[in-house]
């Protein structure tokens, strides 16, 4: 049997408890990595650890709110203090905002930057020592579509994701000289509980969003979380070690035009 993609990598995958997090997580274990999920959520951290377990991988989960400056530096020092290093870092950990700027609330603008931005800010800040220690790293960063095109009612998710790619830009070049890669993940629409929630939120009716949401790609499925987990994959192995700085998108066609 050939080696795995990503053999013997320590991978840490925040949000890993559920959607695009736990399909990423169950594919780098496939491909032989020792996958750390650190989530909100035991139940759904603990569960993505059971399937892994279950494949025959390896995993553990971590609690961490990743907006949390103690929790940030926790999950980054022990996992290395216990794995001896951490190779790939996916922040793909997120929260969504609904609302235009004037509907949107103080407190949810706050939310939805202290999860999608900070959290990022965060778990990096105490992670990125590690891999300069050992002078090699993959980041990923989880930003969306909507950093590069408009969507209604998406005021405080937008700006967000915007954030996100900005920062993983400023993160590469600091980064680059220390054998650290940087790229950003931009999906489309995702079939995941995060994309049930904003259709609740935003339409309705359920039927009626999904054909908004299908009018605006190539194509008419919506995007898998195995999707966005293959090229999480390409960007967390070697495979793409002159990749960087990049932002691939993984969005079925969203901005091909029509
Ligand atoms: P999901 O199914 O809701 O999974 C996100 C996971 O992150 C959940 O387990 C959630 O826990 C956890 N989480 C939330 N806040 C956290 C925090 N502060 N610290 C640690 N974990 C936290 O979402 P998804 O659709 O897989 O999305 C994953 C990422 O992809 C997000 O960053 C999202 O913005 C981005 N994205 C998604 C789509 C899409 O269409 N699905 C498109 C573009 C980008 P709880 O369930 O308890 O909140």
């Amino acid at each position: 049997m050939s080696a795995g993609r990503l053999e013997g990598k320590v991978c840490v995958i925040t949000g890993g408890g559920s959607g695009i997090g736990r399909a990423s997580a169950l594919l780098f274990a496939r491909e032989g990595g020792c996958i750390v999920v650190a989530d909100v959520d035991r139940a759904g951290a603990d569960e993505t650890v059971k399937q892994i377990r279950a494949d025959g991988g390896e995993a553990n989960t971590v609690i961490a709110d990743v907006a949390d400056p103690a929790a940030a530096q926790r999950l980054a020092d022990d996992t290395a203090k216990a794995e001896g290093r951490i190779d790939v870092l996916f922040n793909n950990a997120g929260i969504a905002g609904v609302g235009t700027v004037h509907e949107t609330s103080t407190e949810l603008w706050d939310k939805v930057m202290a999860v999608n931005v900070r959290g990022v800010f965060l778990v990096s800040k105490f992670v990125v020592p590690h891999m300069i220690e050992k002078k090699r790293g993959s980041i990923i960063n989880m930003s969306s579509t909507i950093a590069e095109i408009g969507l209604a009612q998406r005021a405080s998710y937008a700006a967000s994701k915007g954030a996100i790619l900005a920062l993983t830009r400023a993160m590469q070049v600091d980064y680059a000289p220390f054998g650290i890669r940087v790229n950003a993940l931009l999906p489309g629409t995702i079939a995941t509980p995060f994309v049930e929630k904003y259709l609740r939120e935003s339409y309705p009716n359920r039927e009626e969003g999904l054909k908004a949401i299908r009018k605006r790609q190539l194509t008419s499925e919506l995007g898998k979380p195995e999707d966005v987990a293959s090229a999480a994959l390409f960007l967390a192995s070697d495979e793409s070690s002159f990749v960087m700085g990049t932002g691939l998108f993984v969005d079925g066609g969203v901005r091909g035009g029509k």
